[in-house]
């Protein structure tokens, strides 16, 4: 199996070294012809703007959205996962041409600058289905996005809680996200849909490679899936 890395900015060489250590081969993504190459791929945290000129430059935007709209995994951190949402707002957001297909609405910087960067434990009951059987994880939150309404499809792999004042000054018309006290509310920090993952936060700067190996999991299901549909189609 190769897992392609989109090697335009940002953190693609922790990336590619977190494969190395689970053992599979990444692959720097960096033309569109590369992709044809690579079973998966990843998009790297970093700045999304500066991601988005560059991808720009080498032409990159129609071959990512065919990768992603023919159903090949493709997991997304931090700037990643802006790059995939279908709705981006907040802080410099609009302007800039992102991938899309992940439904959902993400807050660029939602939790404020550089210095309000922070490190937490996340709770994810689904990292149980890969070794180790823990169900939370280091959460390295860095000018972080977050998402603050996804559509039906989408599954939540893991959220975090914020004020609701917080969550209405960006979002005035939400709904539903008041919990008993009516004072917190929740963000999503790591979600799936198909054969899209995303996390607000990046596991691949930790020594935790639990992420990468759910990933690896989630490409061998949808390959899996592929071939079952392909042979069936050629048996017919
Ligand atoms: N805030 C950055 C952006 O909007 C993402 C930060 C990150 O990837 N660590 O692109």
């Amino acid at each position: 199996m190769a897992v392609g890395v989109l090697a335009l900015q940002g953190s693609f060489n922790e990336h590619l070294a977190a494969l190395r250590r689970v053992g599979v081969k990444g692959v720097e993504v960096r033309k569109p012809e590369q992709l044809d190459g690579v079973d998966a791929l990843i998009i790297p945290g970093g700045e999304s703007t500066t991601m988005a000129k560059l991808a720009h430059y080498h032409n990159l935007f129609p071959a990512l959205r065919d990768f992603v709209n023919e159903g090949k995994p493709v997991w997304g951190t931090c700037a990643g996962l802006i790059f995939l949402a279908n709705k981006a707002i907040g802080q410099k957001a609009g302007g800039q041409d992102f991938i899309g297909g992940l439904d959902c609405t993400v807050h660029r910087n939602f939790f404020g600058s550089q210095l309000q960067s922070f490190e937490t434990e996340i709770s994810v009951p689904k990292l149980a289905e890969v070794e180790g059987g823990a169900v939370s994880c280091r959460g390295v939150f860095i000018r972080a996005p977050a998402v603050l309404e996804a559509g039906s499809s989408v599954e939540v792999l893991a959220d975090y809680p914020v004020s609701l004042d917080k969550l209405k000054s960006v979002l005035p018309d939400i709904e539903g996200q008041e919990d008993k006290t009516g004072t917190e509310a929740k963000v999503i920090v790591a979600l799936r849909q198909g054969n899209i993952l995303a996390t607000a936060f990046h596991p691949e700067l930790t020594s935790d490679t639990r992420w990468h190996t759910f990933f690896l999991k989630m490409v061998k299901e949808i390959n899996a899936e592929g071939s079952t549909q392909s042979s069936s189609k050629s048996n017919l």
